[in-house]
């Protein structure tokens, strides 16, 4: 099952959000739980949260977040993301190394996950 984070920009509150399926996420319209606004924003990490990486690349992003990076800024994200793999020593995977790469860029979490088929297929 499909889930994400979510923060409301009227009330501020931090919500995960669970979807029957993905076309049910691609059609939905997020809704704050606790003041039914429709100002939810996405939280950057949970980017490929099906995969094997998923929880060190979720562990990466939120240690990236709290280093003062700039959830609204996809590029910081990136650059912090190559920067702590290169830290670890380790090779994350190719698809960390490609959702890294198109944070660079200045892909959003949503691009990256229409345009990389291969997260969103696994539950
Ligand atoms: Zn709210």
């Amino acid at each position: 099952m499909p889930f994400y984070d979510y923060r409301c920009n009227t009330c501020q509150t931090e919500q995960t959000l669970f979807y029957k399926s993905y076309a049910d996420y691609d059609q939905a319209t997020p809704h704050c739980e606790s003041c039914g606004s429709n100002q939810m924003k996405r939280r950057i990490g949970r980017i490929a949260i099906a995969k094997g990486e998923a929880a060190r690349i979720n562990t990466l992003a939120d240690k990236a977040l709290a280093a003062g990076t700039d959830e609204n800024d996809p590029r910081t994200i990136g650059r912090f993301m190559r920067q702590m793999s290169q830290d670890m020593g380790e090779d994350l995977g190719a698809e960390f190394n490609e959702v890294s790469d198109r944070l660079e860029k200045g892909q959003s979490p949503e691009q990256i996950e229409k345009e990389l088929p291969a997260i969103k297929q696994e539950e």
